[in-house]
């Protein structure tokens, strides 16, 4: 089971797409959960007359993305978009453990503290916030009505390095996992077109769309080796849900 938190809606499609693609054909369970429903930003090329259409229906576009990458479940936790940073931190750790312990992932998976590839505050806000989740999900005196505790086996960022083109951008963290996605590429590209809202950001989609996704490993079971291709290298499979 792989865990993927995330800020926005379309976060995972022009992030991590390849990498859940790939989680899905190997036969592993995804969950993936977005803070917030996207209200704030712009759309383009449909008709949403207020902000609570435009999370319903950017809600909708994150279930279409999820069902080509073969997302097992979606959460969508609907925190206010762009002010995920002033929401109550402590909120949203203790809903984000309680997934945890319910969702017993083996992986989890967030931006890093940065917010790479841009430095969006809601990014970096899920970051700090999920962090805060794999560590607490684990230990029992830690919110102890949210579930049994359950140690997932290791914290990912994604990361993103080698880019600096005319968007700008941020470096993450260093590369420990190089996920090679050329299998899914046309997935990812399928998952970013069903947020039909955002093609706007087509342009920029395309330009930063790579044969490989990056990871950077925060915390948990040693990787077999410095750097790997796969985020559950050297995990067994006996606690697989
Ligand atoms: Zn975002």
């Amino acid at each position: 089971m792989l865990l993927a938190i995330f800020a926005h809606p379309d976060d995972e499609s022009f992030s991590v797409a390849g990498t859940l693609a790939g989680c899905h054909r190997a036969g592993r369970k995804l969950t993936l959960v977005t803070a917030t429903d996207g209200e704030a930003g712009r759309v383009s090329g449909v008709v949403a007359d207020d902000r609570k259409e435009v999370a319903a229906l950017r809600r909708r576009e994150l279930l279409d993305a999820a069902g080509i990458l073969g997302v097992d479940r979606v959460v969508t936790l609907g925190h206010p978009d762009g002010r995920l940073d002033t929401a109550s931190g402590d909120a949203l750790v203790a809903e984000l453990t309680g997934l945890v312990r319910r969702v017993r992932p083996r992986v989890v998976l967030t931006f890093g503290p940065e917010g790479a590839p841009n430095t969006h505050a809601d990014h970096r806000a899920v970051s700090r916030a999920a962090t805060a989740a794999f560590f607490l999900a684990g230990l029992g005196t830690s919110l102890p009505g949210a579930g049994a505790p359950w140690r997932s086996d290791r914290l990912y960022y994604l990361t993103w390095t080698g880019r600096s083109g005319p968007n700008g951008g941020v470096e993450g963290l260093p590369v420990t996992c190089r996920v090679d996605i050329t299998r899914e590429i046309e997935t990812k590209r399928a998952a970013f077109a069903a947020h039909r809202s955002q093609q706007h950001h087509l342009a920029h989609f395309e330009e930063e769309l790579r044969p490989q996704e990056e990871f950077f490993l925060v915390s948990g079971v040693p990787q077999p080796e410095p750097v790997t291709s796969d985020l559950f290298a050297g995990l067994t499979r006996d606690r697989e849900a």
